[in-house]
């Protein structure tokens, strides 16, 4: 269960409304009953059921079960699409071990309104549902050219682009890779300044995810596979 308070021997969790409902009417968990917790910072820890009330409940942590298993050092840039596919990726790249989510604006966005806070929760539920101890951080939507300006000498970018051949080409295979980013673009491609931008960095590096156009969450999903076979994380 993630709760968004610190986590420590002794350290006592009040319960929202929401997790002491989950935790006593759908998992009928009582009085002294064990639960796992995690805060995206300081791993896994047991706590015990101290009050089990209906919309209320108390927790104390007792001990650490398993550290924080930090990701590669992988930021996810994409262009949001319609929500539900937009919540998808937020979704399938915390399960895939993106440590940085960043929704960026481009010339050609064509984007539901973004919810920054429900996309955290989806990131939140991913990493409860895969067993991690990590939540990445979902960053405000950003213009791709803003962030582009001010981009990190030291950090790599894959620009997933559908007129290459061959990702394995592209990355290194095995061992530490160092700080790396994956660019998936907008359903209608990027602009043609934004390509001569991109392709004007020393940093960014073109990949290929084969001969077929996928769709921009496919993409994200194949790129981000394709990603970690390659470093073996
Ligand atoms: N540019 C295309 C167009 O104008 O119809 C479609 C863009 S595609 C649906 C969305 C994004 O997915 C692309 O910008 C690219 O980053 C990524 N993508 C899709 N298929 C790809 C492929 N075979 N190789 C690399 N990237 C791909």
């Amino acid at each position: 269960l993630y709760v968004d308070q610190p986590l420590g021997e002794g350290q006592v969790i009040a319960l929202s409304e929401g997790q002491a409902n989950y935790l006593f009417a759908v998992m009928r968990l009582s009085k002294g009953a064990a639960v796992l917790l995690f805060n995206g910072e300081a791993g896994e820890w047991r706590a015990e059921v101290l009050e089990a009330g209906k919309r209320k409940g108390l927790l104390v942590c007792t001990n650490q079960t398993a550290p924080l298993q930090m990701p590669p050092d992988l930021w996810l840039l994409f262009a949001p699409i319609k929500k539900a596919r937009t919540d998808f990726i937020v979704e399938k790249a915390t399960e895939l071990g993106a440590a940085r989510i960043m929704p960026v604006q481009t010339r050609f966005t064509n984007a539901d309104r973004i919810r920054i806070d429900k996309l955290r929760a989806h990131a939140i539920e991913a990493a409860e549902q895969c067993g991690g101890t990590f939540v990445p951080q979902v960053d405000e939507v950003t213009p791709l050219a803003k962030l582009l300006a001010s981009w990190p000498e030291d950090r790599k970018i894959l620009w997933c682009n559908e007129h290459l051949a061959g990702v394995a080409e592209a990355l290194p295979k095995g061992g530490t890779l160092g700080p790396w980013a994956v660019l998936i673009g907008p359903e209608g491609g990027f602009a043609e300044a934004e390509k001569a931008q991109l392709a004007a960095m020393p940093q960014v590096v073109q990949a290929s995810l084969g001969p077929r156009i996928l769709r921009a969450d496919t993409a994200v999903v194949s790129a981000l596979t394709l990603w970690q076979a390659h470093l073996g994380d």
